[in-house]
């Protein structure tokens, strides 16, 4: 891994640099590269530009780790108004939600996870009345468990709702085989936060090698795969054991952040692979842009520059 990895993802979490460093404008060249832009109607145009070129789109509205119910409040607003919108672009065959349970309310107070699971149901709620599903965005490894409580939860009544798990989690595989199941809809990623080696790998080729058991898993398994990588071996491989499995396209997809290799998932969608791209919407993009950086600390010098002439 990276020797910035880590400094980078402990920033991401650091409540003064933040406040620095949002006060430079989205349209700012490295924001705008991996966040469209601050408002409902920035998102909703691209995800219509992204439909429009074949590819499916699941938005995420910024924000995370909050402790204020108000502020827990206005992002299930902002998922609901997001919804209405999408409905009335006709767009909710292609363009879901994905949502942390951290901005709607998992750490406010003692009922946080109840307050979380009231808000999740009121957005997936809404989610099906305009036809289209939620997925729950996973957040660090002291959330695994209660994010998957709400979860299971939350299926009782929309059992469409999708899940993450992070193949660098020495638990994923085993999380992997019980939501494995039929209709159940689960994204795989390797995972974006600081995690301690008590319960994470460290070295890239081990998280790699997890994610490949844990793609193997839920290839052969009877749910939904949600193939969430850049990485060529991973499509590659997700690519062989689809066909080994004999799931045909449409019984598994490919997931990509907005921005990153955006020909790639043109690519991949013009073969006929159903492709959706994760994008990021709002004004609280610090944390996200800070995990993108750490992945991609080439990235650091463009950053800088940008703040510098902000
Ligand atoms: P890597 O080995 O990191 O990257 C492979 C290649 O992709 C790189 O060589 C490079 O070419 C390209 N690439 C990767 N990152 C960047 C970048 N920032 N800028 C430019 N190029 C890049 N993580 C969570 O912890 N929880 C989630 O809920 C979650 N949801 C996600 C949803 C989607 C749709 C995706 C795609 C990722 C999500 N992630 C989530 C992030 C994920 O865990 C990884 O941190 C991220 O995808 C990088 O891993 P990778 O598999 O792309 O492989």
């Amino acid at each position: 891994m990276s020797l910035l990895r880590q400094p980078l993802l402990l920033l991401a979490r650091s409540g003064g640099v933040k406040k620095v460093v949002e006060t430079m404008p989205v349209s700012a060249g490295i924001v705008r590269s991996y966040v469209p832009g601050e408002t409902t109607t920035d998102a909703v145009r691209a995800a219509g530009e992204l439909v429009a070129d074949g590819l499916h789109v699941t938005l995420d509205h910024l924000g995370e780790d909050t402790s204020d119910r108000g502020d827990a409040e206005r992002t299930v607003e902002a998922y609901l108004d997001a919804l209405t919108a999408l409905g009335h672009a006709g767009l909710t065959h292609g363009a879901e939600v994905s949502v942390k349970l951290s901005a709607v309310g998992q750490y406010v107070g003692e009922s946080g996870e109840q307050l979380a699971l009231e808000n999740a149901r009121r957005i997936c709620r809404a989610a099906r009345n305009q036809g289209t599903t939620v997925t729950l965005d996973m957040e660090d490894h002291t959330t695994t468990d209660s994010t998957l409580g709400i979860l299971r939860e939350l299926r009782q009544d929309f059992p469409e709702t999708g899940a993450v798990l992070q193949s660098y989690l020495r638990r994923t595989e085993e999380d992997c085989h019980q939501l494995a199941y039929e209709g159940s809809r689960v994204r795989l990623c390797k995972g974006a936060y600081a995690e301690p080696a008590s319960v994470a790998f460290e070295e890239r080729l081990e998280v790699d090698k997890s994610y490949v058991r844990c793609l193997k898993v839920l290839m052969s398994g009877q749910g939904y795969p949600m193939v969430a990588s850049h990485d060529p071996r991973m499509v590659a491989i997700a690519g062989t054991l689809a066909a080994r499995n004999g799931r045909e396209p449409g019984s598994y997809e490919y997931q990509m952040l907005y921005g990153i290799r955006p020909e790639e998932q043109r690519r991949l969608a013009e073969s006929g692979e159903t492709v959706r791209v994760y994008v990021p919407y709002g004004s609280e993009w610090y944390g996200y842009l800070m995990r993108r950086l750490a992945e991609r600390p080439q990235n650091l010098s463009f950053f800088l520059t940008s703040l510098i002439s902000k």
